[in-house]
């Protein structure tokens, strides 16, 4: 496995790597959701480059940018043992060079949700993910479901701007609990991983119901509110939302997702599901 910290590392190590490559962006401190990513690339490609970046300008000022996990040797072995060719885990520099004066900026997709909880957010993943594209220029990308509304951002801006990869989504990997793998579910007690399952549990329990006839989104919304309100847990959304667009709406006559951001304690948590009417 080469790893490359500079463009010019990167620009080396590309030209020996067989096509197709397969890209899985990254900000490491790697847990089985990224590593089902490399496996799926692995899968489907003749090369697999897994990058390591946590990219200061999705961060808010007020966010975990500094104390964002950071653990590249234990990163650089899991992705040896899935059989990564290539990491490129850049310093900021490289990514930002001086006088870097470029955003990429997605509206659509962004505008509600954690576009509205986190300004600005959707803007640095937009331009972070355009730069690491056209540094990579990979044959596919890899993105989780996890990140459910990053991905229909990227989604767009890949369409949009024409970018030459496809863009492959992939299942959100869960503990036996039920809890979404994140890099940030380190930050949680014991106590507070508890009662954070209570975010996947309403969400679960949404589409039981969608599965079992009910369409009322407002209804359901309620309901998801009940569970994560008992377990003490502030929302910051819960909703239900049209798979591709993430406009709200208000009656499931089609496939939905239901969407969810709270916090326990100083942690927040993202997850979703994908919400499919009897047909
Ligand atoms: P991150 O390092 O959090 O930026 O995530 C890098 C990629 O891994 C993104 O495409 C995420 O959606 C994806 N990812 C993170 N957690 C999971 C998970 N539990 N299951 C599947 N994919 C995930």
């Amino acid at each position: 496995m080469i790893v490359a910290r500079t463009r010019a590392e990167l620009e080396t190590a590309l030209a020996r790597l067989p096509r197709p490559l397969g890209a899985v962006p990254t900000m490491g401190a790697l847990h089985a959701g990224h590593l089902s990513l490399a496996r799926r690339a692995r899968a489907e490609n003749a090369s697999v480059a897994l990058t390591i970046f946590v990219n200061p300008t999705q961060f808010l000022p007020h966010e975990d940018f500094e104390r964002y996990p950071r653990p590249l040797e234990q990163d650089l072995a899991l992705a040896e043992e899935v059989g990564v060719d290539l990491v490129f885990a850049p310093p900021v520099e490289e990514v930002y060079p001086p006088g870097f004066a470029t955003t990429v900026s997605v509206a659509g997709p962004s505008q509600h949700w954690e576009g509205v909880c986190r300004p600005g957010h959707f803007t640095g993943v937009a331009t972070v993910v355009t730069r690491l594209l056209n540094l990579l220029r990979p044959e596919r990308a890899y993105f989780g479901e996890k990140d459910y509304q990053q991905l229909q951002v990227v989604r767009r801006l890949v369409s949009d701007l024409a970018l030459p990869v496809e863009i492959v989504g992939c299942p959100t990997v869960r503990d036996p609990d039920g809890l979404a793998l994140s890099s940030r579910n380190v930050y949680l007690s014991p106590e507070e991983r508890q009662r954070a399952l209570a975010l996947s549990r309403a969400l679960f329990t949404a589409a039981e119901r969608v599965a079992a006839g009910e369409r009322d989104a407002r209804a359901l919304e309620a309901l998801m509110h009940q569970h994560v309100s008992a377990a003490g847990l502030e929302v910051d959304y819960l909703a239900v939302v049209d798979p591709v667009s993430l406009e709200p709406v208000s009656e499931i006559r089609h496939p939905a997702r239901a969407l969810g951001a709270v916090r326990v304690g100083t942690v927040r948590l993202i997850d979703n599901v994908a919400l499919v009417p009897p047909p």
